[in-house]
Protein backbone atom coordinates (compact mmCIF):
# COMPACT_ATOMS: atom_id res chain seq x y z
CA UNK A 1 0.00 0.00 0.00
CA UNK A 2 1.31 2.90 -0.13
CA UNK A 3 -0.46 7.24 0.29
CA UNK A 4 0.47 10.88 -0.99
CA UNK A 5 2.79 10.90 2.42
CA UNK A 6 4.64 7.43 1.03
CA UNK A 7 5.09 8.13 -2.79
CA UNK A 8 8.16 6.01 -3.07
CA UNK A 9 6.51 3.17 -1.38
CA UNK A 10 6.48 0.04 -3.48
CA UNK A 11 4.20 -3.39 -3.81
CA UNK A 12 0.96 -1.93 -4.85
CA UNK A 13 -1.26 -3.85 -6.75
CA UNK A 14 -4.23 -4.03 -8.88
CA UNK A 15 -5.68 -7.75 -8.19
CA UNK A 16 -7.37 -8.83 -10.77
CA UNK A 17 -8.46 -12.41 -11.84
CA UNK A 18 -6.52 -12.65 -14.40
CA UNK A 19 -3.10 -11.98 -12.47
CA UNK A 20 -1.90 -8.85 -9.79
CA UNK A 21 -1.02 -6.17 -11.38
CA UNK A 22 1.99 -3.98 -10.16
CA UNK A 23 1.25 -0.16 -10.16
CA UNK A 24 1.76 1.96 -11.50
CA UNK A 25 0.66 0.76 -14.96
CA UNK A 26 -0.54 1.72 -18.50
CA UNK A 27 -3.60 0.38 -20.52
CA UNK A 28 -3.63 0.61 -24.22
CA UNK A 29 -6.68 1.77 -25.80
CA UNK A 30 -8.65 -1.65 -27.22
CA UNK A 31 -11.86 -0.25 -27.51
CA UNK A 32 -13.61 -2.74 -29.69
CA UNK A 33 -11.51 -5.48 -28.30
CA UNK A 34 -8.62 -5.08 -30.38
CA UNK A 35 -5.54 -2.64 -29.93
CA UNK A 36 -4.95 -1.54 -33.55
CA UNK A 37 -2.83 -3.24 -35.61
CA UNK A 38 -1.49 -5.44 -32.92
CA UNK A 39 -2.43 -9.27 -31.42
CA UNK A 40 -2.59 -10.40 -27.89
CA UNK A 41 0.65 -11.88 -28.51
CA UNK A 42 2.48 -8.81 -29.69
CA UNK A 43 0.68 -6.96 -26.40
CA UNK A 44 2.42 -9.46 -24.37
CA UNK A 45 6.05 -9.08 -26.16
CA UNK A 46 6.16 -5.14 -25.17
CA UNK A 47 4.80 -5.81 -21.48
CA UNK A 48 1.25 -4.81 -21.50
CA UNK A 49 -0.60 -6.60 -18.80
CA UNK A 50 -4.23 -5.06 -19.41
CA UNK A 51 -6.14 -3.82 -21.55
CA UNK A 52 -8.99 -0.96 -21.92
CA UNK A 53 -11.89 -2.04 -23.60
CA UNK A 54 -15.22 -0.15 -23.99
CA UNK A 55 -18.43 -1.64 -22.81
CA UNK A 56 -21.13 -0.08 -25.29
CA UNK A 57 -19.34 -0.42 -28.38
CA UNK A 58 -18.97 -4.15 -27.58
CA UNK A 59 -22.64 -4.30 -26.33
CA UNK A 60 -23.51 -2.87 -29.75
CA UNK A 61 -20.92 -5.25 -31.53
CA UNK A 62 -20.17 -8.09 -31.18
CA UNK A 63 -22.91 -8.05 -29.09
CA UNK A 64 -23.37 -9.59 -25.31
CA UNK A 65 -24.66 -12.51 -27.09
CA UNK A 66 -21.86 -13.35 -29.21
CA UNK A 67 -19.03 -12.27 -26.61
CA UNK A 68 -21.14 -14.93 -23.98
CA UNK A 69 -21.08 -17.49 -26.57
CA UNK A 70 -17.30 -17.11 -27.16
CA UNK A 71 -17.09 -17.98 -23.51
CA UNK A 72 -16.01 -14.17 -22.23
CA UNK A 73 -14.19 -11.44 -23.87
CA UNK A 74 -10.73 -13.08 -23.19
CA UNK A 75 -11.88 -16.23 -24.70
CA UNK A 76 -12.86 -13.92 -27.95
CA UNK A 77 -9.24 -11.70 -27.98
CA UNK A 78 -7.44 -14.72 -26.42
CA UNK A 79 -6.29 -12.44 -24.15
CA UNK A 80 -4.95 -14.08 -20.97
CA UNK A 81 -4.58 -10.61 -19.30
CA UNK A 82 -6.63 -8.30 -17.65
CA UNK A 83 -9.48 -6.46 -19.13
CA UNK A 84 -10.39 -3.08 -17.58
CA UNK A 85 -14.33 -1.87 -19.24
CA UNK A 86 -15.21 1.84 -19.31
CA UNK A 87 -18.88 2.28 -19.45
CA UNK A 88 -18.93 4.20 -22.52
CA UNK A 89 -20.92 6.67 -20.82
CA UNK A 90 -17.68 9.23 -21.68
CA UNK A 91 -18.18 9.31 -25.28
CA UNK A 92 -22.26 10.06 -25.24
CA UNK A 93 -22.40 12.44 -22.52
CA UNK A 94 -19.46 14.40 -23.72
CA UNK A 95 -21.27 14.58 -27.35
CA UNK A 96 -24.75 15.22 -26.27
CA UNK A 97 -23.35 18.33 -24.38
CA UNK A 98 -21.55 19.36 -26.84
CA UNK A 99 -24.61 19.09 -28.86
CA UNK A 100 -26.41 20.80 -26.89
CA UNK A 101 -28.93 17.54 -25.89
CA UNK A 102 -28.46 17.98 -22.33
CA UNK A 103 -31.93 16.68 -22.03
CA UNK A 104 -31.29 13.21 -22.97
CA UNK A 105 -29.82 13.08 -19.70
CA UNK A 106 -32.23 12.38 -16.94
CA UNK A 107 -31.92 10.88 -13.60
CA UNK A 108 -32.56 7.07 -14.86
CA UNK A 109 -30.27 7.32 -17.37
CA UNK A 110 -29.23 8.44 -20.89
CA UNK A 111 -30.84 8.09 -24.21
CA UNK A 112 -29.18 8.88 -27.66
CA UNK A 113 -29.61 7.57 -31.41
CA UNK A 114 -26.28 5.70 -32.61
CA UNK A 115 -24.57 7.71 -34.86
CA UNK A 116 -24.12 5.49 -38.20
CA UNK A 117 -27.72 3.72 -37.99
CA UNK A 118 -29.97 5.83 -35.43
CA UNK A 119 -30.66 3.17 -33.60
CA UNK A 120 -32.25 4.44 -29.92
CA UNK A 121 -30.12 2.98 -26.94
CA UNK A 122 -30.66 3.88 -23.43
CA UNK A 123 -27.55 3.91 -21.52
CA UNK A 124 -28.70 3.25 -17.26
CA UNK A 125 -26.41 2.80 -14.39
CA UNK A 126 -27.26 -0.70 -13.51
CA UNK A 127 -27.48 -1.66 -17.76
CA UNK A 128 -24.09 -0.79 -18.19
CA UNK A 129 -23.00 -2.97 -14.93
CA UNK A 130 -24.62 -6.01 -16.13
CA UNK A 131 -23.03 -5.28 -19.34
CA UNK A 132 -19.35 -5.15 -17.66
CA UNK A 133 -20.13 -8.86 -16.22
CA UNK A 134 -21.46 -10.20 -19.56
CA UNK A 135 -17.89 -9.57 -21.01
CA UNK A 136 -16.59 -11.29 -17.95
CA UNK A 137 -14.43 -7.76 -17.46
CA UNK A 138 -11.94 -7.75 -14.48
CA UNK A 139 -12.74 -3.94 -13.33
CA UNK A 140 -16.28 -2.28 -14.49
CA UNK A 141 -16.40 1.69 -14.57
CA UNK A 142 -19.36 2.58 -13.33
CA UNK A 143 -21.81 5.39 -15.07
CA UNK A 144 -21.18 8.62 -14.55
CA UNK A 145 -21.79 12.49 -15.82
CA UNK A 146 -19.20 13.90 -17.23
CA UNK A 147 -19.39 18.15 -17.27
CA UNK A 148 -16.85 20.00 -19.84
CA UNK A 149 -14.46 22.46 -18.20
CA UNK A 150 -16.61 25.27 -19.42
CA UNK A 151 -19.61 24.53 -17.44
CA UNK A 152 -21.28 26.37 -14.97
CA UNK A 153 -21.13 25.66 -11.36
CA UNK A 154 -24.57 24.77 -11.43
CA UNK A 155 -24.10 22.07 -13.89
CA UNK A 156 -20.85 20.75 -11.90
CA UNK A 157 -23.57 19.81 -8.67
CA UNK A 158 -25.86 18.34 -10.82
CA UNK A 159 -23.69 16.19 -12.64
CA UNK A 160 -21.89 15.40 -9.08
CA UNK A 161 -24.98 14.96 -7.80
CA UNK A 162 -26.05 12.38 -10.50
CA UNK A 163 -22.72 10.72 -10.61
CA UNK A 164 -23.37 9.44 -6.68
CA UNK A 165 -27.18 8.44 -7.79
CA UNK A 166 -25.49 6.80 -10.05
CA UNK A 167 -22.95 4.70 -8.19
CA UNK A 168 -25.71 3.95 -6.13
CA UNK A 169 -27.63 2.01 -8.81
CA UNK A 170 -24.64 0.90 -10.36
CA UNK A 171 -23.95 -0.56 -6.75
CA UNK A 172 -27.38 -2.11 -6.15
CA UNK A 173 -26.74 -3.79 -10.08
CA UNK A 174 -23.48 -4.91 -9.05
CA UNK A 175 -24.63 -6.95 -5.91
CA UNK A 176 -27.54 -8.30 -7.73
CA UNK A 177 -25.22 -9.71 -10.49
CA UNK A 178 -22.85 -11.31 -8.01
CA UNK A 179 -25.70 -13.51 -6.71
CA UNK A 180 -27.21 -14.25 -9.85
CA UNK A 181 -24.55 -14.98 -11.61
CA UNK A 182 -22.76 -16.79 -8.15
CA UNK A 183 -19.63 -14.95 -9.63
CA UNK A 184 -16.66 -16.47 -8.12
CA UNK A 185 -14.15 -13.63 -9.16
CA UNK A 186 -16.60 -10.38 -9.93
CA UNK A 187 -14.89 -7.44 -11.27
CA UNK A 188 -13.86 -4.40 -9.01
CA UNK A 189 -16.23 -1.72 -9.05
CA UNK A 190 -14.83 1.60 -9.73
CA UNK A 191 -16.56 4.81 -9.01
CA UNK A 192 -15.80 8.18 -11.29
CA UNK A 193 -15.01 11.34 -9.04
CA UNK A 194 -16.57 14.14 -10.77
CA UNK A 195 -16.99 17.73 -9.14
CA UNK A 196 -14.88 20.01 -12.07
CA UNK A 197 -12.49 22.31 -10.67
CA UNK A 198 -14.49 22.56 -7.24
CA UNK A 199 -12.72 21.24 -4.17
CA UNK A 200 -15.60 20.88 -2.07
CA UNK A 201 -17.64 18.74 -4.80
CA UNK A 202 -14.88 16.61 -5.61
CA UNK A 203 -14.69 15.38 -1.81
CA UNK A 204 -18.32 15.12 -1.90
CA UNK A 205 -18.28 12.80 -4.53
CA UNK A 206 -15.50 10.65 -2.79
CA UNK A 207 -16.87 10.57 0.59
CA UNK A 208 -20.34 9.08 -1.22
CA UNK A 209 -18.45 6.53 -3.65
CA UNK A 210 -16.33 5.17 -0.58
CA UNK A 211 -19.48 4.80 1.58
CA UNK A 212 -21.07 2.74 -1.49
CA UNK A 213 -18.67 0.46 -1.87
CA UNK A 214 -16.16 1.80 -4.34
CA UNK A 215 -13.10 0.14 -4.76
CA UNK A 216 -11.29 2.17 -7.36
CA UNK A 217 -11.72 5.47 -8.48
CA UNK A 218 -11.38 6.82 -11.45
CA UNK A 219 -10.55 10.98 -12.35
CA UNK A 220 -13.48 12.35 -14.19
CA UNK A 221 -13.74 15.23 -16.09
CA UNK A 222 -11.26 17.01 -18.06
CA UNK A 223 -7.05 15.98 -16.70
CA UNK A 224 -6.06 18.75 -18.90
CA UNK A 225 -6.73 22.58 -18.40
CA UNK A 226 -7.31 25.12 -21.31
CA UNK A 227 -3.21 25.54 -21.60
CA UNK A 228 -3.37 21.46 -21.73
CA UNK A 229 -1.58 21.83 -18.00
CA UNK A 230 -2.80 18.48 -15.84
CA UNK A 231 -5.01 19.57 -13.53
CA UNK A 232 -2.30 18.59 -10.86
CA UNK A 233 -4.34 20.03 -7.26
CA UNK A 234 -7.09 18.26 -8.57
CA UNK A 235 -4.94 14.61 -8.71
CA UNK A 236 -3.47 15.70 -5.46
CA UNK A 237 -6.78 16.04 -4.13
CA UNK A 238 -8.46 12.87 -5.10
CA UNK A 239 -4.98 11.36 -4.02
CA UNK A 240 -5.16 12.31 -0.94
CA UNK A 241 -9.45 11.74 -0.08
CA UNK A 242 -9.19 8.12 -1.38
CA UNK A 243 -8.39 4.96 0.55
CA UNK A 244 -4.50 4.45 0.32
CA UNK A 245 -4.84 1.31 -1.14
CA UNK A 246 -7.31 1.96 -3.70
CA UNK A 247 -6.28 2.07 -7.55
CA UNK A 248 -6.73 5.24 -9.10
CA UNK A 249 -7.98 5.45 -12.71
CA UNK A 250 -6.88 8.51 -14.65
CA UNK A 251 -8.82 8.28 -17.34
CA UNK A 252 -7.33 9.40 -20.40
CA UNK A 253 -3.99 10.66 -19.19
CA UNK A 254 -0.60 9.35 -21.21
CA UNK A 255 1.77 12.01 -21.81
CA UNK A 256 4.86 10.47 -20.50
CA UNK A 257 5.62 14.21 -18.52
CA UNK A 258 2.08 13.48 -17.13
CA UNK A 259 2.29 10.09 -16.19
CA UNK A 260 6.18 11.01 -14.65
CA UNK A 261 4.41 14.28 -12.63
CA UNK A 262 1.63 12.09 -11.38
CA UNK A 263 3.66 9.27 -10.03
CA UNK A 264 5.59 12.06 -7.83
CA UNK A 265 2.12 11.98 -5.90
CA UNK A 266 1.36 8.41 -5.37
CA UNK A 267 1.98 4.97 -7.37
CA UNK A 268 -2.00 4.00 -7.49
CA UNK A 269 -2.03 5.09 -10.87
CA UNK A 270 -3.70 3.01 -13.64
CA UNK A 271 -3.00 4.88 -17.10
CA UNK A 272 -5.22 4.33 -20.31
CA UNK A 273 -4.84 6.55 -23.37
CA UNK A 274 -4.80 6.07 -27.28
CA UNK A 275 -1.96 8.44 -27.40
CA UNK A 276 0.98 5.40 -27.87
CA UNK A 277 -1.19 3.45 -30.27
CA UNK A 278 -2.65 6.48 -32.64
CA UNK A 279 0.79 8.58 -32.72
CA UNK A 280 2.43 5.27 -33.79
CA UNK A 281 0.40 5.18 -36.72
CA UNK A 282 0.74 8.62 -37.36
CA UNK A 283 4.45 7.87 -37.64
CA UNK A 284 5.21 9.65 -34.24
CA UNK A 285 7.48 7.84 -32.38
CA UNK A 286 8.69 7.80 -28.85
CA UNK A 287 12.34 7.56 -27.71
CA UNK A 288 14.41 8.18 -24.53
CA UNK A 289 17.20 10.48 -24.67
CA UNK A 290 20.95 8.62 -25.04
CA UNK A 291 22.08 9.02 -21.61
CA UNK A 292 18.37 7.66 -20.15
CA UNK A 293 20.30 5.82 -18.03
CA UNK A 294 21.88 8.68 -15.78
CA UNK A 295 19.50 11.09 -16.22
CA UNK A 296 16.23 9.21 -14.92
CA UNK A 297 12.76 10.74 -15.50
CA UNK A 298 11.39 13.98 -15.27
CA UNK A 299 7.90 15.61 -15.14
CA UNK A 300 8.88 17.82 -18.38
CA UNK A 301 9.62 16.30 -21.50
CA UNK A 302 13.40 16.54 -21.14
CA UNK A 303 14.01 12.50 -20.68
CA UNK A 304 12.21 11.60 -24.07
CA UNK A 305 11.94 13.07 -27.33
CA UNK A 306 9.51 12.35 -30.94
CA UNK A 307 11.51 10.97 -33.71
CA UNK A 308 8.64 11.59 -36.68
CA UNK A 309 9.54 8.99 -38.73
CA UNK A 310 8.14 10.63 -41.78
CA UNK A 311 10.92 13.02 -42.00
CA UNK A 312 12.83 13.21 -45.22
CA UNK A 313 16.05 12.92 -42.64
CA UNK A 314 15.57 9.61 -41.69
CA UNK A 315 15.51 7.90 -45.15
CA UNK A 316 19.22 7.14 -45.08
CA UNK A 317 19.71 6.14 -40.70
CA UNK A 318 20.76 2.68 -40.07
CA UNK A 319 19.83 3.09 -36.34
CA UNK A 320 16.61 2.16 -34.67
CA UNK A 321 14.37 4.63 -33.23
CA UNK A 322 15.72 4.27 -29.96
CA UNK A 323 19.08 3.43 -29.34
CA UNK A 324 18.44 1.58 -25.67
CA UNK A 325 14.75 0.13 -26.97
CA UNK A 326 14.77 -3.75 -26.72
CA UNK A 327 11.47 -4.04 -28.60
CA UNK A 328 10.87 -6.46 -31.79
CA UNK A 329 10.85 -3.30 -33.86
CA UNK A 330 14.30 -1.48 -32.85
CA UNK A 331 15.92 -5.22 -32.51
CA UNK A 332 15.71 -6.10 -36.18
CA UNK A 333 14.69 -2.38 -38.11
CA UNK A 334 16.22 1.18 -38.95
CA UNK A 335 14.53 4.11 -38.58
CA UNK A 336 15.24 3.63 -42.61
CA UNK A 337 13.00 0.82 -43.68
CA UNK A 338 10.50 1.76 -41.30
CA UNK A 339 10.72 5.39 -43.45
CA UNK A 340 10.52 3.18 -46.25
CA UNK A 341 7.07 1.37 -44.85
CA UNK A 342 5.51 4.10 -44.00
CA UNK A 343 6.35 6.01 -47.14
CA UNK A 344 5.03 3.07 -49.21
CA UNK A 345 1.97 2.47 -46.82
CA UNK A 346 2.40 -0.66 -46.01
CA UNK A 347 0.21 -1.70 -42.88
CA UNK A 348 3.77 -3.53 -41.38
CA UNK A 349 4.39 0.30 -40.52
CA UNK A 350 1.90 0.83 -38.06
CA UNK A 351 2.48 -2.37 -36.38
CA UNK A 352 5.85 -1.91 -36.17
CA UNK A 353 5.41 1.62 -34.68
CA UNK A 354 2.53 0.43 -32.25
CA UNK A 355 4.95 -2.36 -30.87
CA UNK A 356 7.32 0.52 -30.46
CA UNK A 357 5.81 3.11 -29.16
CA UNK A 358 3.96 0.71 -26.57
CA UNK A 359 7.85 -0.65 -25.65
CA UNK A 360 8.31 2.95 -24.84
CA UNK A 361 5.40 3.10 -22.36
CA UNK A 362 5.82 -0.09 -20.66
CA UNK A 363 9.94 1.01 -20.05
CA UNK A 364 8.34 4.03 -18.70
CA UNK A 365 6.45 2.86 -16.43
CA UNK A 366 9.16 0.11 -15.38
CA UNK A 367 11.36 2.88 -14.29
CA UNK A 368 8.26 4.59 -12.32
CA UNK A 369 7.40 1.57 -10.61
CA UNK A 370 11.25 1.37 -9.53
CA UNK A 371 11.38 4.61 -8.20
CA UNK A 372 11.75 6.82 -11.01
CA UNK A 373 14.69 5.77 -12.12
CA UNK A 374 15.86 4.12 -15.24
CA UNK A 375 15.90 0.27 -15.83
CA UNK A 376 18.40 -1.33 -18.10
CA UNK A 377 16.65 -2.90 -21.78
CA UNK A 378 16.12 -6.53 -20.91
CA UNK A 379 12.58 -7.46 -21.13
CA UNK A 380 11.60 -8.97 -24.87
ZN1 LIG B 1 11.66 0.05 -29.91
Amino acid sequence: MTSVDDPVASGVCLETAHGAIALPTFLPDATRASVRTVDTLDLRTVGIDAVMVNAMHLAQRPGLRNVRQAGGLHRLMAWDGAIVSDSGGFQVLSLLRKQGKTSSIRAGGVTFREPDNGKKTVLTPGKVIEWQFSLKSDVAIALDDCTGPDDSAAEQLASTERTIRWFQQARKAYDLQCRQRREADPPLLVGVVQGGADPTLRERCVDALVESGAQGFGFGGWPLNAAGELEFDMFALIARLTPSNAPLFALGVGRPEHLVSLCQLTRRWVFDCTIPTRDARHGRLYAFVPDIATRGLTPDRGFYRNVYIHDEENARVDEPICATCDCPTCRRYSRAYLHHLFRVRDGLADRLATLHNLRFYTRLLEMLRAGGGPVPATAG
